[in-house]
């Protein structure tokens, strides 16, 4: 039995409208709302993510200027430093793409408990 949203009348489970007033029914399995706990972990890791992005661009650019520029001990220690820029950067997007990865199958995980809850 489904009960109208309008009406109140009993129709058959698998009733798509409403057979005393014609409005549409509702799937009462899709009745449930799940809200994402981890909102702040996803804004956060989505900053960390760009972040990472902007350290290995600006590393990618002072590595090509270097290696452009003239060979010797200074640039050559520069060039380290870059390189561990991007190495940085590229860590950092990582990380932040892992945690969103568990953030993501953790709520997966929570819907799918919400829908078997609300089925009963
Ligand atoms: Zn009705």
């Amino acid at each position: 039995m489904s009960k109208c949203p309008e009406c109140g009348f009993k129709n058959l489970k698998e009733a798509d409208t409403c057979a005393y007033c014609g409005a549409k029914l509702t799937d009462n399995e899709e009745d449930y709302s799940y809200v994402s706990t981890y909102k702040t972990s996803r804004f956060l890791m989505k900053v960390i993510s760009f972040s990472g992005w902007i350290i290995l661009i600006i590393s990618l650019l002072f590595t090509l200027g270097t290696c452009s520029g003239g060979s010797n001990f200074e640039s050559t220690i520069q060039l380290l430093f870059y390189i561990l820029g991007i190495y940085l950067g590229l860590t950092t997007i990582i990380f932040g793409q892992v945690t969103r990865a568990v953030l993501d199958s953790t709520d997966y995980l929570g819907e799918i408990l919400e829908v078997l809850k609300s089925k009963k």
